[in-house]
């Protein structure tokens, strides 16, 4: 009996001693190439041969035992290996090339992967590229490809993505072991583009929780996310089959967002005498010396021939034309009869021009004076001057505002002169409190015409497109079960398969008809929220909630209801 809890005891000590290993991660890089071929800057071994590249092809070879006339069994499709001396080999039949890493990364086509790579041929005479290295440093490779750490550069929800990216990979761990890879490295499985899409601040958040996954009931948790959820996620049986506890609906709120006010000491009730006044343009003179070009004066003539004639000869110098009154007026700068306030003549000639250099961005944070804004993606830092011309746009109206609040996600539209601002455009954020608001597609618009409404239904084999009827929506308000009717017949559609029907951005969508006087459907208009399929992690909101003050373990608790996150290394 003492024996027995002695060994028992030493067992458990061992196994304490010995920490669970860092799982060793296979990629399927490609599985169906003709030709790879592999280079590194530094010399590896292939062979028993050291070279600098290696290409592989698939071949057809007879096979050299064979004698007389050829059955089909002496063909047969090998792998063969040229390296850098010009030597080809031919592989034996079902061998797998392995080159261990070398001091450079490997090379294939514009990527470069850290860890080995083994090629083999396939079933279907084809090449397979496998990549395999310690998990870890495959995260390096996904995690910022699955939410960009430029654009949503908040370490904890780089922190939240680096966890979910692990679980998924630790439960999908020999997914496709029949083609012999663990994983595939496109959206089908977690996006991953080896070494060079690397980045500091997501490699900081994978090092910053090694080997922790999200776990229910102990087992790694299916850790779905998508992009943008629009307000709401989604209960996953009402998207995909499958019910999971952990994977239902919440709202993406996190605080309520604080109100972000704003002052500034000049307003001018026009919006467009506000562009003239912050380019200083009075005359044609200001309007031309803004623009760059030679200043020409003042026109000498109000006619409407003088005028088109001065218009098209000092804004546009360079363009050949017979007449400049139909010019002027197929531009949309004068209408025919060549007579309009001066002002608005010179606003239309900025606006034209496009000289103002409106710019577009998202806000993000707005404190004291300095504005942070996602543009084009990236986040730019700008001052905005004290008397700030700032207008609020509702509809096409825009009106002039001396004070108010924003909450972040306002979708701005500005001019910047050396870092600072003095006019801006904003579009209120609905009261959307969401920790996604931040996105540009947590709010979206898209019109299908009738010849698109007719392909889109075309596999449903239900005549042409004549409605459209949701029967029933889920918790987030997408429409889960969806009737859609032709001419020949109707079909009930799932979520997803709406989608990807009508190419929607997400299925959160309401629509609008637009049909003829005699009830013929013209085109429809789809009004939608968010990005991806709504189950599971938001990631804009992850960033949101991170913008708010939490962790990663708030986030992951927040759109993974009842986890526990868990050390396995
Ligand atoms: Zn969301």
């Amino acid at each position: 009996m003492r024996q027995l809890i002695l060994g028992a005891l030493l067992l458990f000590l061992t196994a304490a001693q010995q920490p669970p290993a860092e799982p060793t991660v296979r990629i399927g890089l490609t599985q169906n190439a003709a030709t790879v071929t592999i280079r590194s800057a530094t010399p590896f071994t292939i062979q028993q041969k050291s070279t600098k590249s290696a290409a592989f092809s698939s071949v057809l070879a007879i096979d050299p035992s064979a004698s007389g006339p050829l059955a089909k069994a002496d063909l047969q499709f090998r792998v063969t290996v040229e390296t850098d001396d010009g030597a080809i080999r031919v592989l034996p039949a079902g061998s797998r090339v392995r080159i261990e890493a070398p001091a450079a990364p490997l090379e294939i086509d514009a990527r470069a992967y850290r860890g080995a790579i083994e090629v083999f041929g396939n079933s279907r005479r084809t090449l397979t590229v496998v990549n395999e290295l310690p998990l870890e440093e495959y995260l390096r490779g996904v995690v910022p490809n699955e939410l960009n750490p430029v654009t949503f550069g908040q370490i904890e929800a780089l922190k939240a993505q680096a966890v979910a990216a692990r679980t998924y990979i630790q439960r999908n761990l020999g997914q496709y072991r029949n083609e012999g890879y663990d994983v595939c490295a496109t959206d089908a499985c977690q996006v991953y583009f080896g070494t060079l899409t690397e980045d500091p601040l997501a490699t900081q958040a994978i090092v910053e929780t090694r080997g922790v996954v999200a776990t229910y009931d102990g087992r790694p948790i299916n850790a779905l996310y998508s992009s943008t959820c629009g307000g709401r996620t989604e209960d996953a049986e009402h998207i995909f089959t499958e019910k999971l506890p952990y994977l239902v609906s919440t709202a993406c709120e996190f605080k309520h967002p604080k109100p972000l006010p704003f002052t500034t000491s000049r307003s001018i009730a026009n919006w467009k005498e506000g562009v003239l006044a912050v380019a200083k343009v009075t005359n044609f003179t200001d309007a031309a010396r803004f623009m760059g070009l030679p200043e020409r004066g003042e026109p000498a003539a109000t006619d409407p021939a003088s005028m088109a004639a001065f218009v098209r000869q000092t804004f546009y110098p360079n363009v050949l034309t017979a007449s400049d009154a139909s010019f002027v007026t197929e531009q949309g700068i004068l209408p025919p009869s060549a007579s309009l306030p001066r002002e608005e003549l010179l606003f239309r000639l900025l606006d034209k021009k496009a000289a103002f250099d409106w710019q577009q961005g998202v806000l993000v944070a707005w404190d004291a004076g300095k504005m942070r804004l996602l543009v084009g993606g990236q986040p730019k830092e700008f001052a905005v001057a004290p008397d700030a011309l700032i207008y609020q746009r509702v509809g096409d109206e825009r009106l002039p505002m001396r004070e108010g609040t924003w909450i972040g996600g306002e979708l701005i539209d500005f001019r910047a002169d050396a870092g600072t601002i003095p006019m801006l455009v904003y579009r209120i954020n609905f009261a959307n409190p969401a920790a996604d608001r931040y996105s540009r597609l947590a709010l979206w618009q898209v019109h299908k015409t009738k010849a698109e409404l007719d392909t889109a239904v075309r596999s449903l084999a239900i005549g042409e497109f004549t409605d459209l009827r949701v029967i029933q929506r889920g918790a987030s308000e997408r429409p889960i079960s969806t009737e859609i009717i032709g001419t020949a017949g109707r079909r009930t559609l799932a979520a997803l398969r709406v989608r990807t029907l009508f190419s929607l951005r997400d299925s959160l969508f309401s629509y609008d008809i637009e049909r003829n006087a005699a009830g013929g459907v013209i085109g429809a208009t789809f009004f939608g929220r968010g990005w991806g399929h709504g189950v599971g992690m938001c990631q804009v909101g992850a960033f949101g909630m991170a913008l708010e003050g939490a962790t990663y373990e708030d986030i992951l608790k927040k759109y993974y209801k009842g986890i526990e996150l868990k050390k396995l290394y």
